[in-house]
């Protein structure tokens, strides 16, 4: 089954002599439990597509399906409930919030929305993230993997169908980035959890199920790895 379906998608950013076409009539479909690599130059539209799968922007034409139901006809109150339960997004520069420690940055998402947080999948986490003992230490008291961790936690902690992540290990070193990229891929193997990301990386992106090269906003390529 399809769990994102992407239909001739356009974004122009700005108005006028001044607009940028970022990306430009995309279509294409990722099934459940797929793991899917986008690669292509910098500025070709990747975090543009990355963003729109997510909820995070409006595109301006054209729309995204998330299990069959149109992110887009949702107001900008319900896309901001989408955001934070329906998917879960992975930064280059982590994003946590400085002043939160680990435990309130993963608990994030849940506390905004006024709900309940499952200790028993929080505590699950922590020790599946090696962060047991560093539930009170603020972002800067720890090391860029461990704060990748932490935003990894944030995206995992509802247990998101689909999980969006733009160059994840674009600021780690190698040992770090293979962890990280273990942990994704422990969760979208375990789980059958739909994994997205944005890489650099040919190894990364080797790893991947599938391929999808963007270049000038468009999809140059689409291919399944053969194993
Ligand atoms: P990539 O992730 O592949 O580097 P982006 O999606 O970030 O590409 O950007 C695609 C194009 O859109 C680039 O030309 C970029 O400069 C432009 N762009 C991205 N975000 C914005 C924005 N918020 N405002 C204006 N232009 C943008
Ligand atoms: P905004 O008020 O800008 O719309 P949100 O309410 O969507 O922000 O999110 C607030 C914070 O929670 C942000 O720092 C964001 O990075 C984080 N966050 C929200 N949803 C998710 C998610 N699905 N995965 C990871 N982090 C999230």
């Amino acid at each position: 089954m399809d769990i994102i379906t992407v239909q001739h998608l356009t974004k122009v950013y700005g108005t006028g002599p001044a607009a940028t076409r970022a990306l430009d009539d995309v279509s294409f479909s990722i099934a459940e439990g797929e793991y899917v690599a986008i690669v292509g130059s910098s500025g070709s539209g990747k975090s543009t597509l990355l963003h729109l799968m997510g909820g995070v922007d409006r595109p301006t034409s054209g729309t995204v399906l998330l299990n069959g139901a149109d992110v887009y006809a949702r107001s900008d109150e319900e896309l901001a409930v989408f955001r934070r339960r329906e998917v879960g997004l992975v930064y280059q520069f982590y994003n946590l919030i400085p002043v939160l420690n680990v435990v309130e940055n993963m608990t994030l998402p849940v506390s905004l929305d006024g709900r309940p947080v499952n200790e028993a999948r929080l505590a699950s986490l922590l020790a599946s993230l090696g962060l047991e003992g560093r539930e009170g230490h603020l972002p800067n008291q720890l090391s860029g993997g461990q704060q990748q961790r932490v935003a990894i936690g944030r995206a995992l902690m509802n247990a998101p169908a689909v999980v969006l992540a733009d160059e994840p290990t674009g600021n780690l070193d190698s040992k770090n980035s293979r962890e990280i990229m273990a942990l994704l891929r422990a969760s979208n193997k375990e789980m059958g959890q739909t994994l997205v990301v944005i890489t650099h990386d040919e190894d990364i992106a080797l790893s991947a199920d599938r391929i999808i090269a963007i270049e000038d906003g468009r999809v140059a390529r689409d291919e399944r790895i053969r194993r």
